[in-house]
């Protein structure tokens, strides 16, 4: 059993509820699709649990920027906020660390990439099924499923062809209007996963992120799901 888990955006109460909740799964293999940093108060306790549990780690959009100053006025500024108070959080060897994590992985008919398989770098966001339809046909062969993250929203797409798109939704930070984190569970003998939700003590973690002077918006956010 494979745990793959994305956008963690520095929510550790977050983060150790699913870790936690993976027990339940017997799984043997965590995957973070990046997004480790950025919005939330423990970009450092984050960064260091993801180190020590996963096996393979793929760089997000806000990584890049805290590990790099990469493209850092793409941003709105709640999120440039954010990723300068992170970067500040930071030692100089871990932000190089962020900045050397591979856009992608390839592991057998799987592929593990933040934002898209189409030009990674571009940071394309994939919302629709059109759009999922469009990527999907620049999986590299052999790879039957491809599991992303970056929208915060849970999804999945199957091609005519049986290949896959499968967006993970979002630990720290869940954009669908359903607070609890998001992770998905891959049974990779069968080929088949499932979405868990799991829940956390919110309030602990907008109480830190107000005492960190961190925008008020991303504490309000996380109560929301949006
Ligand atoms: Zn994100």
């Amino acid at each position: 059993m494979i745990g793959i888990i994305s956008d963690i955006h520095g929510n550790l109460e977050a983060l150790e509820a699913v870790l936690e909740a993976g027990q339940r799964f017997s799984i043997n293999r965590w995957v973070c699709l990046g997004d480790i940093v950025g919005y939330g108060p423990n970009p450092v306790e984050c960064l260091e649990l993801v180190r020590s549990h996963c096996d393979v780690i793929v760089k997000g959009n806000h990584d890049d920027a805290c590990g790099c100053f990469a493209e850092i006025d793409e941003f709105n500024q709640i999120a440039k906020r954010a990723i300068l108070w992170t970067i500040e959080q930071l030692k100089d060897v871990d932000r190089d660390w962020l900045s050397k994590l591979p856009l992608y992985v390839l592991e057998e008919d799987r592929m593990y990439v933040h934002s898209s398989p189409y030009k990674p770098y571009l940071w394309h966001y994939i919302f629709t099924e059109s759009e999922a339809r469009r990527q999907i046909q620049h999986l590299p062969q052999n790879i039957r499923y491809c599991f992303i993250g970056h929208t915060h929203e849970p999804f999945r797409f199957v091609s005519d062809n049986k290949s896959e798109l499968i967006n993970v939704g979002s630990v720290g930070q869940p954009r669908d209007y359903d607070a609890r984190s998001c992770f998905v569970v891959f049974n990779e003998s069968l080929g088949k996963f499932h979405f868990c939700r799991v829940e956390y003590d919110i309030e602990r973690t907008q109480q830190k992120i107000l005492d960190r002077g961190l925008p008020r918006f991303l504490a309000h956010r996380l109560q929301l799901g949006n």
